[in-house]
């Protein structure tokens, strides 16, 4: 195992500002709380995380990574706490400590996910300082080096498949590159070993065969920059390993032997100036392939490496692959940001607070970003930003759901489908139980619970981010609205056509489809039922009649004065409800403005509205979400409400027409009336009176009981 002065001497190597009094403690604090564990390899356990952190050090990264790397199993798998971590070590460490925990909880709920690209994008987007990801690399590939001491394969491949998958390819995307060889080498040697053995064979075999040949070109290239007078240049022939040859041979459907760029060559020039010198001497001398010719060096690629690349027929007439790049560029091309961060910290020229130091880690990245040109390019920097505004969660069986920051449960799933979407009744995230409204985290699993008889409801539209939700919803509602008016229309014209001894078939509705140009007879009934269309001109058109426009009259026994309704499309009477959701006022308490009400969710109905003691919400008491808080829009005043009474009247000549009369006279409209029960002495009815308001009713309740008919007076 790596000794505490060994690791604190390599550090100060490259850092010699590194806090070694930190360094120590942090080696000794992971050693005592991970004491007697073991790896599955037998090894003490605390040489894993040593072995990470020294891994680090060979990309020069700074004294807060290394730290990180010593304590980066410590939260998980002992006693240790981020709170004990912060106290000892500060919060700039806890911060990553905290961002590699999550990393590796991650990394348990993923077991069968396949989409590497999400999973990629999420491990970025967790990750937020990238030195988080650059340990979580770094403990990844121990882990790789010591795969083949986990018993079963099934997990050893799944582990390796999301190392390739994932991490190396995240590796590669920050530039690091010698790190990507390193995951990919030891993925591909779990997941195709034999193939990988036999590209080594191979490799080997070529090796012995041709090494003069190898040797052949890099002396004639070192002769050429020397005739070209470039001094100080390193000059390399380097194979591919075995996974980009075989990526290759996949991709380009290829044998081995027909692979022709097996070997390529490293140019290393002190300046960008023979670089360029370089370039020219080489394209003079040999003919260059088409196509191969790359530029990196004057637009670096977005992960920050520089290099020229070029491929020319060669002095034996075989083709070969050349890269020219400084020292400076060759580091970066290796080590990635970390050696281009490196750099900048050892010149030490602007000392900076430890605050300082891990912002400009984010804005030395981002002027990499800036340094390269090109739309494409762009784009895929940006993303990396993009991330930021997006959670990634998972699903029950592992596939990942990218959201928009700030979605809740109902967003997550109507993305799943809109079936799911709109039978959810509930959800549990990581396992608990939370509200429809919450707000999702990255790395959540979400369970969404349903039930068949549940439909959305119109109070999600509040919460809810995604395009897809609201428009899903909004839709809901609309047809729900429209059955409505469907379902209102048509029972308004059944009820006119009757009082004239009608019974309205669809085929009679045949002339007024043609008077309004409606195509389908719901559509009449929808716009009967909004308001919009009159059922009086209704009937006129099938039966030529001019009754709607004797229909102003105002008979206070009329059965069904909808004339107020039809006046206008209804305004929304009550505040605390989305716009154009479809509300009734319900039977059994008949509420009218003034009341204390509430509305209740109805399954395929919108919204009902009942009093707040209304016996019926009782048989809400188990489903809080139908509840929703209502008012009286106060705005509304033209507007009249049904209040339904129950009247006892002495059995008198013209006992009716009285209480007719005090209502008229109280400016309330009868709006139906039906006899409950007659005996000699007595008869019961039931009023329904259309009020502006409570107070309204009330006054009219009063009026009635100052008559000498009436028994008795009470709202239903
Ligand atoms: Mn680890």
């Amino acid at each position: 195992m790596i000794r505490q002065t060994e690791l604190v001497d390599k550090v100060r190597a490259y850092d010699p500002d590194a806090d070694e009094d930190a360094l120590n403690r942090a080696y000794v604090y992971s050693m005592q709380k991970h004491g007697l564990q073991k790896r599955a390899s037998g090894d003490p356990y605390f040489s894993h995380p040593v072995e990470v952190a020294y891994k680090l050090t060979q990309y020069k990264l700074d004294t807060a990574s290394i730290i990180t790397a010593l304590l980066h199993d410590t939260v998980e798998d002992t006693d240790a706490t981020l709170d004990e971590i912060e106290q000892l070590f500060g919060v700039e460490i806890r911060g990553l400590v905290d961002g590699v925990t999550k990393l590796n909880r991650l990394e348990v709920q993923s077991e069968t996910t396949k989409q590497a690209e999400n999973l990629q994008k999420l491990v970025l987007a967790m990750a937020q300082d990238l030195r988080v990801l650059m340990v979580k690399l770094a403990d990844r590939l121990h882990n790789m080096e010591t795969l083949h001491y986990i018993p079963k394969p099934e997990k050893r491949q799944r582990i390796a498949r999301e190392t390739l998958e994932i991490y190396a390819a995240l590796a590669e995307r920050i530039g690091m590159r010698r790190m990507k060889e390193e995951l990919q080498d030891l993925a591909f040697k779990e997941l195709f070993g034999e193939a990988r053995e036999s590209i080594l064979k191979r490799l080997e075999f070529l090796r012995t065969q041709g090494k003069n040949q190898v040797t052949r070109v890099e002396e004639i290239l070192r002769e050429l920059a020397v005739a070209g007078g470039i001094k100080d240049v390193k000059i390399y022939g380097r194979e591919k390993k075995p996974y980009s040859i075989w990526k290759k041979m996949e991709s380009k459907g290829v044998t081995f032997e027909q692979l022709s760029d097996i070997v390529g060559f490293r140019v290393i020039c002190a300046t960008v100036g023979d670089c360029y010198h370089m370039l020219g001497l080489i394209h003079e001398k040999y003919h260059t392939i088409p196509g191969q010719f790359k530029d990196y060096l004057s637009t670096p690629k977005g992960n920050g490496y520089q290099s020229i690349h070029t491929a020319v027929i060669g002095p034996q007439q075989q083709r070969i692959e050349v890269q020219i790049r400084t020292e400076d560029m060759h580091d970066v091309a290796e080590y990635g940001i970390a050696a281009h961060w490196g750099y900048k910290q050892g010149v030490g020229a602007d000392k900076v607070s430890t605050e300082g130091k891990q912002y400009r880690w984010v804005r030395e990245l981002l002027e990499i970003m800036e340094q390269s040109e090109g739309a494409e390019e762009f784009l895929e920097h940006t993303k990396l930003e993009m991330y930021h505004d997006q959670v990634f969660c998972f699903t029950p069986k592992g596939d990942i759901i990218a959201l928009p920051r700030g979605s809740t449960p109902v967003d997550f799933a109507f993305a799943v489908h809109s079936g799911v979407g709109f039978t959810c009744v509930g959800a549990k995230i990581n396992g608990r139980i939370v509200p429809l409204k919450h707000t999702l985290k990255n790395g959540d699993q979400v369970d969404i619970i349903t039930a068949k008889t549940q439909t959305p409801s119109p109070s999600w539209e509040r919460f809810v981010v995604t395009g897809k939700a609201k428009s899903e919803i909004r839709r809901y509602i609309r047809d729900q609205q429209r059955e409505e008016y469907v379902t209102l229309g048509k029972a308004i014209l059944t009820k006119t056509f009757k009082q004239e001894g009608h019974d309205v078939t669809e085929k009679m509705l045949d002339p007024a489809m043609a008077v309004f140009k409606k195509k389908d007879v719901n559509d009449l009934y929808a716009e009967v039922g909004e308001g919009i269309i009159n059922r009086n001109q209704v009937y006129d058109a099938v039966f030529h009649t001019k009754k709607s426009e004797s229909a102003g009259v105002k008979n206070p026994f009329d059965v069904a004065n909808l004339k107020k309704k039809s006046k206008k499309s209804v305004p929304m009477p009550i505040k605390g409800l989305v716009a154009g959701m479809a509300i009734h006022y319900a039977g059994c308490c008949h509420p009218i403005p003034g009341d204390k009400i509430v509305g209740i969710v109805a399954t395929g109905k919108g919204i009902t509205i009942h009093t707040m003691d209304c016996d019926t919400l009782e048989n809400f008491a188990d489903s809080p979400e139908k509840w929703i808080d209502v008012a009286w829009d106060s705005s509304g005043q033209d507007d009249t409400y049904i209040g339904r009474l129950r009247v006892s009247l002495s059995h008198e000549t013209a006992a009716l027409a009285s209480v007719a009369n005090v209502i008229a006279k109280d400016e309330g409209n009868i709006s139906n009336l039906k006899i409950t029960n007659r005996s000699t002495d007595f008869f019961d009815l039931i009023i329904d009176v259309e009020v502006k308001n409570a107070r309204h009713l009330n006054n009219i309740i009063a009026s009635l009981r100052a008559k000498s008919v009436v028994q008795s007076v009470e709202r239903v």
